[in-house]
């Protein structure tokens, strides 16, 4: 295999909040390279189509990374694990299917999904943007400066968000799933979350790997019958910060209450193995502090994992763009606080970036606005980044 080879072409499908399918959640979203489609969209609507299939010849026969995996190989340049890693592990850990250019792998269907059904969710999270969350989606038709490009979208884009999507297509090919991450939206509260779930007990294909990313508000019955009934899954509860702190950066979110939760959840009724982790984004409002909630997590015993990771996009969101010297308060408070070496891999991605100037004052500006809109300001919950972004003129 040519070293950056990956499998996920052959294997997985992404299909975004509208409707729209794609090679995983970190490849770029369109081509921008003359050798792939001339800047226009890769089309993997069919998974056996022709971009698919050139795609595929790459991954088998070429060198060097596919112009849209420049996330994994950011990651790998800097030593930490890839998705590209993770997926060359589904293909081992699924007896390694033989793979072909025309449709993926010897079932002919992809056999991990990652689906984020659409945009319906409760919360209006700082780091999230209105494709993904319907509460933002509101706060951008009501406030267009603070969302400046949703007004481009098209009405047909917009309604796709919202709308209920066929699923047909997956459910016909329940029995070859191995691999399900249903994200969202807020899944828990997706019919066609449930609906994919019920297929999957009903041709007896519980024993699968079932993630599930949720924002914790409701520990919603139907929907935890359901995945109680899986063999294998691991509940992921996105929550940014320390709880007293959250409901600045999670717009609408009760701290206090989603950490009962996550205890209610541990104490359901799982019919065999589960993993509860809590997964945390590192932004320029939550650096200087992020690490209070690994502190949180690892002191609490039903919590059984913390995962903490850089948001790269967008880009006025990414702490690798932050002025060096406040890059530099955000490591010495880590360390003073004895939590630098259990996050490097946050400050180690921090630090593979210069600052850009720009791109801070649009953070600024982007804060100020939102702040102003939610009656919620910056400087009452992270003191430190609002000095940060006053020292930025
Ligand atoms: S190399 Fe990374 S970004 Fe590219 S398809 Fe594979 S997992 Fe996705």
């Amino acid at each position: 295999m040519p070293s950056k080879f990956c499998a996920a072409p052959f294997l997985h499908s992404f299909v975004s909040t509208h409707g729209k399918k794609f090679l995983c959640c970190w490849a770029t979203r369109w081509s921008y390279d003359d050798r792939w489609s001339n800047d226009t969209d890769f089309d993997l609507e069919d998974w056996e189509g022709e971009d698919y299939q050139k795609i595929r010849e790459h991954m088998l026969e070429g060198e060097g990374w596919l112009p849209a995996c420049g996330e994994c190989k950011q990651l790998e340049d800097l030593g930490q694990q890839s998705l590209r890693q993770w997926f060359d592990q589904v293909w081992e850990e699924n007896g390694k299917p033989s793979l072909n250019v025309v449709n993926g792998n010897s079932f002919g269907v992809p056999i991990s999904y990652d689906l984020r059904f659409n945009n319906l969710c409760n919360l209006s999270c700082r780091m999230c943007m209105p494709e993904s969350s319907s509460q933002l989606a509101k706060e951008a038709e009501r406030h267009p400066d603070i969302w400046p490009n949703w007004q481009e979208h098209s009405e047909e884009f917009k309604v796709a968000l919202s709308s209920d999507k066929d699923i047909e297509w997956i459910l016909e090919e329940a029995q070859f799933v191995r691999v399900l991450k249903i994200l969202g939206g807020e899944p828990t509260l997706q019919p066609q979350a449930k609906q994919l779930l019920q297929k999957l007990i009903d041709v007896g294909n519980t024993n699968i790997d079932l993630k599930i990313t949720t924002n914790g508000t409701n520990v919603n019955k139907e929907f935890y019958d359901l995945i109680t009934q899986f063999k294998n899954v691991r509940v992921g509860v996105s929550i940014d910060t320390h709880p007293d702190r959250l409901a600045y950066i999670r717009g609408g979110a009760n701290g206090k209450k989603i950490w009962e939760n996550i205890q209610k959840i541990s104490e359901l009724s799982w019919a065999d193995q589960y993993h509860i982790s809590t997964t945390q984004v590192i932004v320029p409002y939550n650096v200087f502090d992020f690490w209070e909630l690994g502190q949180l997590a690892y002191e609490t015993p039903w919590i059984d994992q913390h995962y903490s990771e850089v948001v790269y996009e967008p880009y006025y969101q990414s702490i690798v763009y932050m002025p060096e010297k406040w890059k530099q308060k955000a490591i010495d408070i880590a360390k003073e606080n004895e939590c630098y070496e259990n996050e490097i891999h946050i400050f180690n991605a921090m630090m593979s970036h210069d600052e850009n100037i720009e791109l801070m004052k649009q953070l600024k500006s982007h804060t100020q606005l939102t702040d102003f809109a939610r009656n919620k300001y910056l400087k009452d919950y992270h003191p430190i980044c609002h000095d940060m972004l006053e020292d930025i003129q």
